[in-house]
């Protein structure tokens, strides 16, 4: 049997991995941490530093080919993975994801708008600052999810303070835009050039982490659908990438659509076509990686993904410390996906619900029923 390697223990790196033995590999996952939710369904388990080499070096020497989970996963340990063993996506694709100021510099040279932005790394470049890019969000460069390293600012004293309170580390500052709806394109690029997308999911944020998808986007015309999809694929394209690959956009109030950023990897608003597809994202990565054909995913089921984060084992005093689950798997068409966290915090994910069903109506109102048994708000 051929042996896939994954970057990262996380729970990306775990249906990664269900998904790699559904299909008769061997995974080794490399990750710092004693116990990881990948670690621990993984044939073996490789504790070492992203920078250790000689973890990556045993890595190299026991995978056929090997992919990341984790998008902060330095590229240069890609890099040296690559001279030895088929590596999927490229240090480079990764790199420009790694890089806010690189990633909007790549959707403008593919053609593809993104939100007005300043690059800030200096004093002088703060100096320069259109104030016409506020009010806006300063965003460290590097580093950022789940909407960490980011100020909201509407003056320039503010963008100032802001910026030195993120270290005056590089960043961008983005005009804060007026959306009408988050959305999401997951495409998957061979290594022969093949490229294959699902659907435009629809996304709500709370508190700058995702919370619920749906799909099909129940706000989204079809030509704004059609565009999305085109950009995302360009974007793939013009990267040469090979992998799953995940576009964010903003709809603005004005109709607009312009990219926000990307994830060289499956995401989190693809959850739902673990259910709600023919095939889905984790087993396009793995087929990418192992260079078998990629099919055009179909969407048999009408879907929406509940995010399960850390505070339902913290409810409100009096309510029950473990959710509710069996009444929840009562529901219709309810699939329940646990990450096998030892411990739960605030913010963090722990799992996600899929819905689905034959109706977008069906779907969502099964969700609404299960976000109240949950404790969830209804807001979608
Ligand atoms: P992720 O976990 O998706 O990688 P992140 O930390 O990289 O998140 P962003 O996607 O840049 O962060 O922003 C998080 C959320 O903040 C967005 O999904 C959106 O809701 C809001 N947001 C970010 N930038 C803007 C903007 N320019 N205008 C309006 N809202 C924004
Ligand atoms: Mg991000
Ligand atoms: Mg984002």
């Amino acid at each position: 049997t051929a042996t896939l390697g994954v970057l990262g223990g996380g729970q990306l790196g775990r249906m990664f991995v269900h998904a790699a033995q559904a299909l008769g590999y061997r995974c080794i996952v490399l990750d710092p941490d004693a116990i990881s939710p990948a670690g621990a369904v993984a044939e073996q388990h490789i504790q070492a530093g992203y920078l250790d080499s000689l973890g990556l070096a045993r890595l190299a020497r026991d995978c056929d080919a090997i992919t990341t989970e984790f998008e902060n996963v330095p590229a240069v340990a890609l890099q040296t993975l690559a001279g030895m063993r088929v590596v999927a996506p490229a240090a480079a694709s990764v790199a420009v994801c790694q890089d806010r100021a690189v990633e909007k510099a790549h959707f403008e040279a593919a053609g593809v708008p993104c939100a007005p932005h300043a690059v800030i790394t200096s004093d002088v470049e703060l100096a320069a600052v259109n104030p016409a890019l506020l009010p806006g969000i300063l965003k460290t460069s590097r580093m950022g999810y789940d909407g960490k390293g980011q100020v909201r600012v509407r003056t320039v004293a503010e963008l100032a303070t802001a910026w030195s309170d993120l270290k005056r580390v590089p960043c961008v500052l983005e005009q804060l835009l007026p959306l009408k709806a988050e959305l999401s394109v997951l495409v998957a690029r061979g290594a022969d050039g093949q490229l294959v997308n699902y659907p435009v999911q629809q996304n709500l944020h709370r508190d700058g982490i995702l919370a619920v998808t749906e799909v099909p986007a129940p706000d989204v015309p079809a030509d704004v659908a059609a565009q999305a999809v085109a950009a995302a694929r360009q974007v793939a394209q013009a990267l040469n990438y090979v992998g799953v690959l995940c576009v964010e956009f903003f709809w603005l109030d004005d109709g607009r659509l312009v990219v926000n950023e990307m994830a060289p990897r499956p995401h989190n608003s693809g959850h739902w076509t673990m259910n709600g597809a023919n095939v889905s994202q984790f087993e396009l990565q793995v087929r990418a990686l192992a260079g078998l054909p990629l099919p055009m995913p179909r969407q048999h089921s009408a879907s929406v993904m509940l995010n399960l984060l850390g505070d339902l084992w913290f409810p409100p005093a009096g309510g029950p410390t473990t959710p509710a689950w069996s009444q929840v798997l009562a529901l219709p068409g309810t699939h329940l996906h646990l990450y096998g966290k030892s411990e739960a915090r605030p913010g963090r994910k722990m799992g996600h619900l899929n819905i689905t069903a034959e109706t977008p109506e069906a779907a969502h109102a099964v969700a609404l029923q299960a976000a109240a048994l949950l404790g969830l708000p209804g807001d979608f």
